[in-house]
């Protein structure tokens, strides 16, 4: 079986192929910017290209797939954070780097195989407008800024469609510059922004003066370095695709003469009441504020697994407890599973739903069909590699009633593992024995707390 995903460009769903005669399979894909926790819509996007990643390596081998995803460490928001902080640059972005890593691990997202950063590609950033201006395709303006001409670049649209929809609306070129990295004066992009007071110390030297890159070619120069010219899937928010994946392939291919991706994909927002999860409208939720309300990353995995990529997802808090609940399920439903002997094509269903353009709530509705039909036929092996694709980990949530002296904590983890193994006899045992210590457990669905025995 192979993977279909959409394609925005040709608004197909087709499937992925390494372009090249090497058989490796090159996959860029936007990465944050970093000058705050990434919150939870952001990981949809980052957790949905984690399936992608893994359906990829199923299918082509580990060893031939580059993933890359870039670090977006200089623009306007972190440049502002930095002053409003007081603290340098690379202060604030190595710091918000490292809880991105973190959160990602957390949610078990595999690590891309290059993780590049803008600033450290000024020099291709540079090499690149260099070009575009060579090849009549920028140009500067008095205040030592570049800027790419969207007219030298007759395809300029083909993505968003973009001039359509000037057509009808005769506005589409115009939104964009309300971007901060857009000309005022129409649709021409910033390659190279100015010095400015602003910017305090963040700047470096170019053939146009100091300044700093615009937003849109860190990208371009990143894909060429480390993936090649040319690509065979590229991916982000939908709210990537105009401008920034435009202004990429734009830029890319006026630079490069040839194309830039085969495959473009790009998944639906989270949102909250209706609108797009995002920093500036406040509505935000991150790992750590769901953990302080007592939800697993693995839980906010599986809720955003839940929606189907290419559709918006409202999120709400009661997604979690189900989550928690499914995760459960698939637990206790792996722990009665023999190790081998059974059919290992017990869920070809599931996968077949993921490659069928990344259908997870597809996926995840074959999985519990398959649940509700019982173990037999199926083994540990088949279950955990499926589950692997969707990059759930099972483990159970840490019991609560930690200052429950050592051994009322083992008699509690041996009851609830008999409970789990249907085993209830030991289970009414070992609560008997729980409470001559003096305490009580209580069960819930997905764990246990203690506590002292009410007199
Ligand atoms: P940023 O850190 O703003 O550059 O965004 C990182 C990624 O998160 C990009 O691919 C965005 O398209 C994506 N993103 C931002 N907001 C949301 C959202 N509410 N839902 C899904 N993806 C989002
Ligand atoms: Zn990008």
């Amino acid at each position: 079986m192979a993977l279909r995903l959409f394609d925005s460009l040709t608004r197909e769903i087709r499937e992925l192929k390494p372009s090249q005669g090497d058989g490796v399979l090159r996959f860029y894909n936007c990465g944050p910017t970093v000058y705050a926790a990434a919150h939870i819509g952001n990981f949809r996007t980052f957790v949905v290209n984690d399936v992608i990643r893994r359906l990829l390596d199923r299918q082509f081998g580990a060893s031939h797939v580059l993933h890359v995803r870039n670090l977006t460490d200089v623009d306007d928001k972190t440049i502002r954070r930095s002053r409003e902080e007081g603290r340098p640059l690379q202060e604030v972005t190595r710091h918000w780097t490292s809880k991105f890593h973190s959160d990602c691990a957390a949610l078990n997202c595999l690590p891309p195989h290059v993780e590049p950063t803008a600033t450290g590609h000024i020099e291709e950033q540079i090499g690149m407008i260099a070009a575009l201006e060579r090849r009549g395709h920028a140009y500067r303006t008095d205040d030592g800024s570049v800027y790419f001409k969207v007219s030298s670049f007759p395809e300029y649209g083909s993505l968003s469609r973009v001039k359509e929809r000037e057509l009808k609306t005769g506005s589409a070129l115009k939104t964009a510059s309300a971007d901060a990295d857009e000309k005022e004066d129409g649709s021409d992009f910033a390659l190279w922004k100015a010095h400015k007071a602003d910017d305090g110390d963040v700047f470096w030297p170019s053939p146009w003066g100091q300044g700093r890159p615009g937003w849109h070619i860190e990208c371009s120069a990143m894909s060429k370095k480390h993936l090649g010219p040319t690509i065979d899937l590229h991916t982000g928010g939908v709210d990537l695709l105009f401008p920034h994946h435009e202004n990429e392939i734009a830029q890319s291919q006026c630079c490069n003469g040839q194309l830039f991706s085969h495959h473009w994909y790009h998944s639906e927002h989270l949102l909250v009441d209706g609108k797009k999860m995002s920093k500036s409208l406040g509505n935000l939720y991150t790992l750590d504020d769901l953990a302080a309300k007592g939800f697993r990353p693995m839980a906010v995995r599986y809720a955003l697994l839940a929606g189907h990529p290419r559709k918006q997802l409202n999120f709400t808090l009661e997604a979690l407890p189900a989550a928690e609940k499914a995760l459960t399920t698939l637990r206790t439903f792996r722990d009665t599973l023999p190790a081998t002997g059974g059919d290992p094509t017990a869920l070809a269903s599931v996968i077949a739903a993921l490659d069928d353009d990344l259908n997870t709530p597809g996926a995840l509705g074959a999985l519990f069909t398959r649940i509700n039909q019982g173990p037999a036929g199926l083994d540990r092996a088949t279950f955990d590699e499926t589950i692997h694709l969707l990059g759930l980990v099972l483990t159970a949530p840490p019991a609560a009633g930690q200052d429950a002296p050592p051994h009322v904590q083992e008699l509690a983890a041996q009851r609830w593992a008999a409970k789990q193994a249907r085993d209830f006899k030991a289970a009414d045992l070992l609560r008997a024995s729980l409470l001559e210590t003096g305490w009580t457990m209580l069960d819930r669905k997905d764990g246990y707390t203690l506590e002292r025995t009410k007199r």
